[in-house]
């Protein structure tokens, strides 16, 4: 359907783009994220990752729009978005430690001096 106005501000709207990270060993094949990607950004890989699946690929990047569906779809927390231009070291170190803490141990009380 096409819009029957044009905003006024439209030459100042930017699409956004999204930089995706998908953790390939965790990811046991589904298609979820493939399905419903409203851009078609992702595909299936031919290759295997270690559980024998394969896994999905970002084919179409740069037709990515950021909107976080494939991170909310995937029943394996196996993929995640980042905004393009906010992506630090550091962000993108700590989102990866959260998703790939499967350490059992207790935190440490541990107070450095
Ligand atoms: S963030 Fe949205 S557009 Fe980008 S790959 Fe995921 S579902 Fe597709
Ligand atoms: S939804 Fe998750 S587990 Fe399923 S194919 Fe996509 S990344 Fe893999």
């Amino acid at each position: 359907m096409k819009p029957w106005q044009t905003p006024l501000d439209v030459d100042k709207q930017k699409t956004p783009h999204g930089k995706i990270h998908i953790i390939v060993d965790r990811c046991k094949g589904c298609g979820f994220c493939v399905e419903y990607c409203p851009r078609d950004v992702l595909e299936m890989s031919d290759e295997y990752n270690q559980k024998g699946y394969h896994p999905a690929f970002a084919a179409h990047e740069e037709k990515c729009i950021n909107c976080d569906l494939c991170e909310l779809i995937c029943p394996e927390f196996a993929i995640f978005v980042l905004k393009d231009d906010d992506e630090s070291e550091d962000k993108l170190k700590g989102h990866v430690d959260t998703v790939l803490d499967d350490s059992d141990e207790e935190p440490s009380d541990e107070k450095s001096s």
